[in-house]
């Protein structure tokens, strides 16, 4: 049976590369257990280096003996990259530029491009461990700027695009595909879910207008939860998962909204009318991506009694 080995990577006392309340460890943790779940259903066998934030197997020292001893078909190290100056895109690292570490660079460089990600490129790397060290093909991608908020922004959003294309790569690199034989277990995960906001833009209609303002909105946890309008539902996960943005408008008047985050504090306020934009992570919604602990909302609006 074909074998992959997945490394995310850093983990344990080490969370890697940090912006924007994100940390490399978690991200990268996140995506390969989604891609190693596509692989398994697609009849690849898949082993991970680690498959928690904590513990010896976050440690390279320890895990490139493993990977070698176990042996596998083909090694595919994910990280989150950072430059401190503004740089933007994907890249994929490789020991040298040939066989499955060319196919599967080839593809995730387009790929990733399609997605919005400025391509890097391929990148020559003799100097990873664990591009040098391991006894099989491997591969290291760099899946974006972590200190970058536009890169960001594409992580959030085109996330189960982004997993649907590394599980595609990875297959095709070792000749398999994505629907494999057949059966049922072999169909791609299911398409995107719509993480679009649902509300309608409603007119202000300001001829003796009377009505109550419905309020709209939207929180991001770990992924955008649907649109919720006044107290018809909550949003958010739940489970203690936190609030890391949140959208919010009102079918009348304006709504300003300000929001005190784990990383930076009170936030600049935001005004919003009948909508918001959660593809724009600075100026459509509420937060920075880290915890948000605190929410201060003023409506405006008036009531337009005579005409
Ligand atoms: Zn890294």
């Amino acid at each position: 049976m074909t074998k992959v080995y997945l490394n995310p990577g850093h983990g344990d006392d080490d969370p890697g590369a940090c912006g924007f309340g994100r940390r490399e460890a978690d991200d990268v943790l996140g995506v390969a257990l989604t891609v190693g779940r596509i692989l398994s259903s697609n009849g690849l066998e898949v082993a991970y280096t680690r498959t928690t934030n904590g513990g010896a197997d976050a440690h390279m020292a320890n895990y490139v003996p493993q990977v070698n001893k176990e042996g596998c078909d083909f090694f595919v190290s994910f990280h989150r990259n950072a430059s401190g100056a503004g740089a933007a895109g994907y890249e994929t690292c490789v020991y040298s530029n040939q066989g499955y570490a060319k196919v599967f660079s080839d593809k995730m460089n387009s790929g990733m491009e399609s997605l919005g990600y400025t391509n890097r490129g391929t990148k020559i790397r003799t100097d990873l461990y664990v591009l040098n060290s391991t006894d099989m093909p491997a591969v290291l991608m760099e899946l974006g700027f972590i200190d970058n908020g536009y890169d960001n922004s594409l992580f959030v959003n085109k996330y189960n695009e982004m997993v649907n294309l590394i599980a595609r790569s990875i297959l095709e690199t070792l000749g398999m595909s994505m629907d494999g034989n057949g059966d049922v277990n072999d169909a791609p995960v299911p398409a995107p879910e719509a993480h679009q906001p649902e509300p309608t833009p409603v007119e202000p209609d300001r001829t003796n207008d009377l009505g109550n303002v419905d309020c709209i909105y939207q929180a991001y946890a770990d992924r955008w939860w649907d649109a919720v309008r006044n107290r018809e539902d909550w949003a958010g996960a739940g489970d203690g998962e936190p609030i890391r943005y949140l959208a919010v408008c009102v079918s009348k008047g304006t709504i300003t909204g300000q929001v005190y985050t784990q990383a930076n504090g009170w936030l600049p306020k935001l005004t919003f009318s009948n909508t918001y934009d959660i593809n724009d992570l600075e100026n459509g919604v509420l937060g920075d991506g880290s915890p948000i602990e605190a929410v201060m909302l003023y409506l405006q609006y008036t009531r337009w009694l005579c005409v």
